[in-house]
């Protein structure tokens, strides 16, 4: 029986740039015995899990920090659901998915959840941990008398359709040439598919060639593309990146209206969006990218609060220091400080597009938070501060220094993490850096990583980085929560504010994550109008004032749970109207 896990991430393993320091400190090997091969075909490391005593020489001694050696928690032995070969990843567990229900998944990127959808779905066959192919007789017998068996037999026999949204959208037009229609048309298996482009706001791009269409308009296409489909059960990993507040809400009502007769199962890190899309949930936790297992099956609203709290209690695993909290009240008004930033009115004139933006005053140290649909003049607005567009009317009058993170990051040049930030910044090697800047935003680790084959999130926290690394005096970050899990996008705040306060700079951010926007806002930028059309920049804002303009816009208001989380209510429900009435969107009354 395997009391011990060792993990070799194959990405991080270099055989031809080491010493095979693995291999010769390790005290077995030492005393004769085969702890340590090496691969024939690759040369990368393999780890005797038997033979290891887990000492962690080998650990400390990789200098790519390739290795991970645990002991395996009891209650884990024999509960493999799948092992990405021998030294790989492990899953344990799986989640139960129930029909007519959205269930939820939540957890670090890294812990197994597009693999749980992968083995859902049929892509690949659960091999039990054996890191090679199991047949299907073994994995009935091994789910035997389990609710997942009749899902497995069905599986085996080809008996489900299933239908996927894949996690990286930006993938499409690399696989996919032809325009919206004809890729929709493909999957227009219902006939409902002209139906979800309307309801999405999609339904004029048609005739748009993909490779022309924005990541907001590729994430729309590839949701109606999938829900198009005639399945049992639907997967979607990962249904917000780039879409704004509004069309996050739309995308929520749609899901809820499909899955009344079948089976969806998303994977989602806007938490405010998966509380109101799912009816239950399961967390993953663990070791990104060494172990992760699958809870059972918790309600949504206590499942987001034992996350947000750090403490899984049934499990009784701890998987962060300090809560999260959020403030039932809106914080006191700003109290201002110096002005750092003065900027006047100014207008911009395409010939489709109007943009309209109010002076405002920016103090020292402060976080400003942007909101605003897309396609309403978020970018434009900041080009304008950046100096890169002269305003058709009015002249913001300031000279300022920005650095600025797009919303989407190209990584096209094959050099390192360490090569791209040693490049931009002298600070690089001090310990100032590597504390506040490397280690916050786990960098550490992916410094000897290529960008172009950095994941969505590793290349998210890369830019973040980079874009801190300028020097400036206004940080512009647009987007910056796409691709991050949970803890990397307060990580991400936490780095922010800390650089910008310590500095006495100030930083913009344009979010759709709700909670972000709340957890890292000091005060609000807000953007009205009609998108693609005209757009007003007003503010800065207070946070009361500036989240129930902003939310009154869009229609929609946030009720408090009985541990202060704030809530999407139902549209039309009691409290949505009461506090409508009230004109109370975000915030608890005081009183
Ligand atoms: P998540 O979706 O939660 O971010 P994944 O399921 O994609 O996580 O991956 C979990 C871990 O499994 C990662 O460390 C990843 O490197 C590893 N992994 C994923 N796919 C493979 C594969 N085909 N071969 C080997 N390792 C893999
Ligand atoms: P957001 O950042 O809020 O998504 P943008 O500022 O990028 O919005 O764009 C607002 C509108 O202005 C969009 O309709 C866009 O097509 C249009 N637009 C942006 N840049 C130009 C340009 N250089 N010429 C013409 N129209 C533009
Ligand atoms: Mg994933």
């Amino acid at each position: 029986m395997r009391s011990r896990l060792a993990v070799l991430r194959q990405d991080k393993c270099h055989p031809d740039r080491c010493e095979k320091e693995c291999y010769r400190f390790c005290p077995m090997v030492r005393t004769g015995n085969e702890t340590v091969t090496f691969d024939e075909k690759s040369h990368k490391a393999i780890i005797s899990e038997v033979l290891c005593e887990g000492c962690g020489i080998c650990v400390k001694r990789c200098p790519f920090n390739a290795i991970t050696i645990i002991g395996l928690p009891e209650e884990l032995e024999g509960k493999e659901t799948n092992r990405y070969g021998p030294n790989g990843f492990v899953l344990y567990g799986l989640p139960i998915p129930r029909e007519g229900r959205v269930t939820g998944l939540l957890g670090p990127n890294g812990i197994g959840k597009s693999t749980v959808i992968k083995i859902l779905s049929g892509e690949i066959m659960p091999n039990l941990g054996r890191g090679e192919e199991v047949g299907w007789d073994e994995i009935l017998k091994r789910y035997a008398g389990s609710e997942l068996f009749d899902y497995f037999k069905a599986l085996r026999d080809g008996s489900i359709r299933s239908a996927t949204k894949p996690q990286y959208v930006d993938r499409i037009p690399k696989v996919f040439t032809g325009n919206v229609a004809e890729l929709l048309e493909r999957t227009d298996e219902k006939g409902m598919m002209k139906d979800y482009a309307s309801l999405l706001g999609i339904d004029k791009l048609f005739e748009h060639e993909i490779d022309t269409l924005s990541g907001g308009e590729l994430q729309r296409v590839a949701i109606t593309a999938c829900i198009s489909r005639d399945a049992d059960i639907y997967f979607l990993d990962e249904l917000t990146p780039y879409l704004d507040i509004y069309q996050r809400i739309k995308v929520t009502n749609l899901v809820q209206e499909l899955s009344k007769d079948v089976t969806v199962f998303v994977v989602e890190h806007d938490l405010a969006i998966l509380d109101s899309m799912a009816d239950v949930l399961h967390i993953a936790y663990g070791i990104p990218s060494v172990y992760g297992v699958i809870t059972s099956i918790k309600g949504v609203r206590t499942g987001i609060n034992e996350y947000l709290s750090g403490y899984l209690a049934k499990e009784n695993i701890r998987i962060r220091d300090k809560p999260i909290k959020f403030e039932a009240h809106h914080p006191r008004d700003d109290t201002g400080g110096n002005p750092f930033i003065i900027y006047n009115s100014f207008e911009v004139s395409y010939d489709h597009f109007k943009l309209n933006a109010q002076g405002g005053t920016i103090y020292e140290g402060e976080m400003l938070g942007i909101v605003g649909e897309n396609s309403i003049g978020k970018s434009t607005f900041l080009k304008v501060l950046a100096g890169k567009i002269t305003p058709s009317r009015g002249d913001p009058g300031i000279e300022t220094r920005i650095s600025y993170k797009p919303q989407y990051i190209k990584a096209d040049e094959d050099i390192t993490v360490q090569d791209l930030l040693s490049s931009i910044t002298q600070e690089f090697n001090s310990a100032y850096y590597r504390s506040e800047i490397l280690k916050p935003l786990q960098l550490e680790e992916i410094l000897d990583s290529s960008l172009i084959l950095l994941s969505g999130g590793e290349l998210q926290r890369t830019a973040i980085a980079a874009t801190l690394s300028r020097e400036a005096d206004l940080y512009i970050f647009d987007e910056p929560s796409a691709h991050l899990d949970v803890e990397q996008r307060m990580q991400a705040t936490k780095v922010i504010r800390k650089f910008v306060e310590n500095n006495n700079l100030c930083a913009m951010v344009v979010d759709h994550d709700i909670y972000m926007i709340d957890l890292l806002s000091d005060r609000l930028l807000v953007f009205d109008g009609k998108p693609g059309e005209w757009g007003r920049v007003e503010g800065p804002f207070n946070m009361r004032d500036g989240m129930n303009r902003f939310l009154k816009m869009i229609n929609t208001t946030f009720r408090r749970d009985e541990e202060g989380r704030p809530r999407i209510n139902k549209l039309n429900s009691k409290l949505d109207r009461e506090q409508k009435a009230a004109g109370e969107y975000y915030y608890v009354l005081e009183g």
